[in-house]
């Protein structure tokens, strides 16, 4: 294969064919192609694009360049949720032992945050003992035992997404709709799955940060999505504002486990019925969206997803006392700090753009791939967009390392709060599913 002028067939805006892809994608992997030359590929892309042919080639040239998880016959669905991510973006906590009370089979493959958005992974790593990384066969025998795991993609899935991924971050061509929807779908096609929910997020916290990029990005992946036989639907959600009112590894735990015994937040626990509701009529579980959302909102309700959810921890080698132990703590961060309103009225933006960089730097995210986590750090109480509050109340609590910490930070994420003297209205949650 002559990789440079397949590099100058795209630098040009012409077409590849399917089996030059699959031919780079495999050079790729097997390490025959430098990365400046894949790069260079890379950017070209990102400029020029792919057509849907394209992409469809991309992403099972991507898929099929490790191992696809195979599981035994069973009645039970196998499906999955992506979230695009966002700040407080937690649903995939509480919906995985949803989904398994619910008769489904969830290998939820997650990955680990960069930069402000967080990573379910790194959530999951707060938990006293609790094991991220599990060999494939591990994957299959957990989710037809217990019906759900979490757990990072293994060496063998995908490698090709690992390996362009790191390329793509280092040579800026991250936000190209082509290179995201075959890295988003490759790895969720490496899970052999039936349905799939996907949350695609726009606003100022979101990789999207128009709804009209959204929308695109939502669509391809739909339609690739189904063409390759699993039955994919989108919801976008607004994502200007935290999900929840608590961000940070280990406070978004908690506030998982709140909503698993249904004591909220609404918004998170109405994002967590809705993707349940949607993989219910996917796989026809249910009759239509509404019966579907009852159907989810009686199994939450029933608290067995909560004793699912200790279920999957175990498996995964957590110490559950220990864990419930951690959860009765107010805080784990050595510092705990109010901030509270400078006036009475409404709130009227709570940016979540500004609270997801405070806890970036306050540890709890990652400024490069190795970079150390802080588990306890991260806000919560966070007030919502359009609550009254009054005068000196909670608008956020900070968890901080130390009190110079968290007397800088505090300055900041005042700047993300705007109070008004009318209610505004409220944002909805799902603005428009595809
Ligand atoms: N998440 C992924 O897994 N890949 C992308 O390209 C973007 C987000």
């Amino acid at each position: 294969m002559n990789f440079l002028s397949l590099i100058e067939a795209k630098r040009e805006g012409k077409t590849l064919a399917p089996e030059e892809i699959q031919n780079f994608i495999r050079g790729f992997t097997a390490g025959k192609i430098p990365d400046y030359q894949m790069a260079a590929l890379l950017m070209a892309i990102y400029f020029r694009g792919l057509n849907s042919a394209e992409t469809t080639a991309l992403t099972l040239a991507m898929r099929d360049s490790g191992n696809i998880l195979k599981f035994p016959k069973d009645t039970r669905p196998l499906v999955d949720k992506h979230s695009t991510g966002g700040i407080g973006d937690k649903v995939s906590l509480p919906l995985a032992p949803l989904l398994a009370c619910l008769g489904f089979r969830v290998p939820m493959i997650s990955g680990r945050g960069l930069g402000i958005t967080g990573g379910t992974l790194d959530k999951l790593d707060s938990i006293p003992g609790f094991q991220a990384l599990l060999p494939a066969e591990k994957i299959i025998v957990q989710v037809q035992k217990i019906g759900c795991v979490i757990c990072g993609q293994t060496d063998t899935m995908v490698p090709a997404d690992k390996k362009i991924y790191a390329l793509r971050d280092a040579s800026g061509t991250v936000p190209s709709i082509p290179l995201i929807v075959a890295s988003i779908l490759s790895k969720k096609l490496a899970e052999n799955l039936d349905a799939l929910i996907l949350d695609v997020k726009f606003g100022c916290a979101a990789f999207m940060q128009t709804k009209s990029d959204a929308r695109k990005l939502a669509k391809a992946m739909v339609a690739l999505g189904s063409q390759c036989g699993v039955s994919t639907r989108a919801i976008l959600t607004d994502m200007n504002t935290p999900l929840g009112r608590a961000a940070g590894n280990w406070l978004e735990v908690k506030e998982s486990v709140e909503c698993l015994e249904n004591k909220g937040p609404d918004d998170l626990r109405e994002l967590v019925l809705i993707c349940a509701a949607h993989l219910l009529v996917q796989t026809r579980k249910a009759k239509n969206f509404r019966a579907a959302k009852k159907i989810a909102e009686d199994c939450l309700n029933s608290g067995a997803p909560r004793k699912k959810f200790d279920e999957m921890l175990i498996a995964q080698g957590a110490d559950v006392k220990a864990f419930n132990h951690k959860l009765k703590s107010d805080s784990t961060a050595p510092v705990v700090v109010e901030l509270k309103s400078p006036r009475a009225g409404f709130i009227s933006k709570c940016d979540a753009r500004i609270i997801g960089e405070v806890i970036r730097d306050l540890g709890g995210g990652r400024l490069t791939k190795d970079s150390q986590i802080n588990y306890d750090v991260g806000v919560d109480e966070i007030a919502k967009s359009s609550e009254r509050i009054e005068k000196s109340q909670t608008l956020c609590r900070i968890h901080a390392c130390d009190k110079s910490q968290a007397k800088e930070v505090l300055h900041r994420i005042q700047t993300a709060f705007e109070i008004s003297a009318k209610r505004p209205a409220k944002i909805p949650l799902v603005v428009e599913m595809i």
